[in-house]
């Protein structure tokens, strides 16, 4: 800013020391004093100026006037000359009103320039460096909610039980600190809220704002991150101090992994984002726990988390939000049905049945989808159906309605689904078949078999492993029987089986090489579970054959079951070829009927 000031006067300078002189001169002529004298008799000098060392004089010539300017000589018979001669008006000053003019000229319009240009920047600043006045360097913009202003509360939250219960806990101590202060129990000063993305650790920190009567500081950690080091600690000091001063009150930090990473020794860490990590970790111990600041953090990485913040005294209670099991989904499809106009009987149950781990916002949206569904087909409310195709959109993409597939890749299409299908039926430890289709979709997929399990499986035992596996295969195994060729459409089957292979022998300990030992950890758990060896290249290499042998194995015995049932087979495929979309009944009736006979 002070840049901005000086930068701002030295071009005024600059701008009255050369161009005003410049201008001034190309309307005043310099000349000689003969001239002027020449001019004098001749009668031609409408005014005269005299100044101390110069004379300025006007000219009418031809009807125009020019100013003149000459060098003042020592001539003490100028006023009687000037005198003599009746027509000028000497040392008048003719420029009064031009004086004016050029003093605004020069002066006021720059700086009126200039002042708002400063604003203009400094608007566009305070933009990019997230609201905030820029002058006020590390001020904290954090949103003060008061009870209800976000509108959420408990009842918004579906299943999460437990984080709701440990929420409530919170919020009552806030409304009542004597009841614990009797007993002599300390609130925890913070609570992090972990869990994968989009199961609802923004909304349970908005519901307890909703809950809670005191004032509401959410900010998200992002918004520490600032150009300048030393910002983020300082937009720290001013929350804590504002959260202070207002005490009893919650502080919501959102996604505070951006600041909370842990500090390594590495060369090119981030000073600015360490600065802020310890400012954090300083002011939370420096506040007193009885005053009631409670602090809640929430985030999609905890193990990347700085342990500092983690140890008791500091975010102390871990509230996991998980995601929903099959009572949460079903309940938060029913909380989102309910801002929609819903038919009374849907069944909300097999749509919870079919999102096996989909997460909360993955819910809202489907239903959300539904809704556009609705719409598009000109109903005035959801129905099954809507439900039941908007799954599949969020599962899988949009119908691609108009994709042109020639006969022949629909046929290759149709027998590596049923090929799929076949497998999972023909399995005692496979999940039934709910819905066989070869409608291309947005995703990519060119048609899919969706199977559903009948309840919540929280294990994977390793017969059922397998029989994943060989399900997986079973769509390549039918076109190799019936065509006897490749195709490239198995890639992501193929990427399924192994990543499910790879973790039987590396994590679960399900293979017979190898007894339980873990040869991969898992990354980040709550962000797609990427995982990284932790074993030797040798071993690695054995992992790699093992991967391969149990593959084969099931592919071995997807091919096979296909054999044994290869009338079954060629019936089904026509059949979905001809209908594009069949239900798990209409399969299960095909496949059960007396045996077709040989095509
Ligand atoms: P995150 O855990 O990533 O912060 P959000 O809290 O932002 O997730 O959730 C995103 C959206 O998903 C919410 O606005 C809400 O509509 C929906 N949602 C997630 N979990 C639930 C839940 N348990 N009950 C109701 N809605 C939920
Ligand atoms: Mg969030
Ligand atoms: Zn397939």
């Amino acid at each position: 800013m002070i840049i901005f000031i000086c930068i701002s006067i030295a071009s005024i300078l600059l701008l009255n020391m050369t161009i005003m002189p410049m201008l001034n001169k190309s309307r005043i002529k310099e000349t000689n004093y003969s001239f002027f004298l020449d001019m004098l008799d001749e009668n031609k000098i409408k005014q005269v100026k005299v100044e101390s060392s110069e004379i300025r004089f006007e000219v009418e010539e031809d009807g125009k006037k020019q100013v003149y300017s000459t060098a003042r000589m020592n001539d003490p018979d100028l006023v009687d000359r000037l005198h003599a001669n009746s027509s000028v008006v000497f040392t008048e000053s003719f420029e009064e009103n031009n004086l004016l003019l050029e003093f605004i000229v020069s002066w006021v319009l720059p700086i009126v320039f200039f002042i708002v240009l400063g604003n203009l920047l400094m608007k566009g600043m305070t933009k990019r460096l997230g609201g905030g006045n820029a002058m006020a360097f590390g001020k904290s913009n954090a949103k003060i909610y008061v009870k209800a202003q976000t509108g959420k509360t408990f009842a918004d939250v579906a299943g999460q039980d437990e984080a709701k219960e440990a929420l409530q806990e919170i919020v009552d101590f806030l409304h009542n600190p004597k009841k614990y202060a009797d007993i002599g129990a300390s609130m925890p000063k913070g609570a992090l809220l972990v869990g994968p993305p989009g199961t609802g650790k923004t909304l349970l920190a908005k519901a307890v704002a909703g809950e809670a009567d005191v004032p509401f500081f959410s900010i998200s950690g992002s918004e520490f991150v600032e150009m300048f080091v030393g910002m983020g600690a300082a937009k720290v000091r001013d929350l804590f101090k504002q959260a202070n001063e207002k005490a009893p009150c919650i502080v919501f930090i959102d996604e505070i992994d951006t600041i909370g990473k842990k500090r390594d020794g590495n060369l090119g860490g981030n000073d600015e984002r360490e600065q802020t990590l310890n400012q954090l970790l300083t002011e939370m111990d420096g506040f007193d726990g009885q005053k009631g600041v409670v602090i809640l953090a929430a985030t999609n990485r905890p193990e990347s988390l700085d342990p500092a913040l983690l140890r008791p005294g500091r975010f102390d209670r871990r509230i996991p939000a998980e995601l929903p099991d099959l009572a949460g989904r079903e309940a938060i499809l029913k909380v989102h049905a309910k801002n929609v106009k819903c038919d009374d009987n849907i069944d909300y149950n097999s749509i919870a049945c079919a999102t096996a781990g989909a997460s909360g916002a993955e819910l809202a949206n489907i239903i959300n989808e539904a809704a556009l569904r609705a719409v598009r087909n000109g109903k005035d409310r959801i129905d099954q159906s809507d439900l039941e195709e908007s799954v599949e959109v969020v599962i899988a993409g949009y119908q691609r309605k108009n994709a042109v597939i020639s006969q022949k890749e629909k046929e290759i299409i149709a027998y590596h689904e049923i090929g799929h299908a076949l497998v999972a039926a023909k399995q005692k430890d496979s999940a039934p078949v709910h819905k066989i289709t070869i409608i291309p979709r947005t995703s990519g997929a060119l048609g899919y078999t969706m199977q559903v399990d009948e309840g919540e499986k929280h294990l994977m035992t390793k017969d059922e492993a397998l029989a994943r596996i060989a399900v997986l295969t079973g769509g390549r195994s039918a076109e190799e029987l019936i065509f006897g060729n490749f195709t490239s459409g198995a890639s992501n089957d193929i990427e399924q089986a192994t990543k499910i292979a790879r973790a039987m022998i590396t994590r679960y300990g399900m293979s017979e090489k190898f007894d339980m030992i873990a040869l991969e950890t898992v990354n980040n758990q709550y962000l797609g579970g990427d995982t990284s060896l932790a074993c030797s290249a040798e071993t690695a290499a054995k992992v790699d054959e093992e991967v391969n042998s149990i593959i084969r194995k099931c592919h071995e015995t997807a091919i096979e079951i296909l054999k044994n049932n290869i009338n079954k087979l060629h019936e089904l495929a026509a059949f979905l070829l001809e209908k594009e979309t069949i239900t798990g009944d209409e399969f299960m009736d095909i496949l059960n009927k007396e045996p077709a006979l040989n095509v």
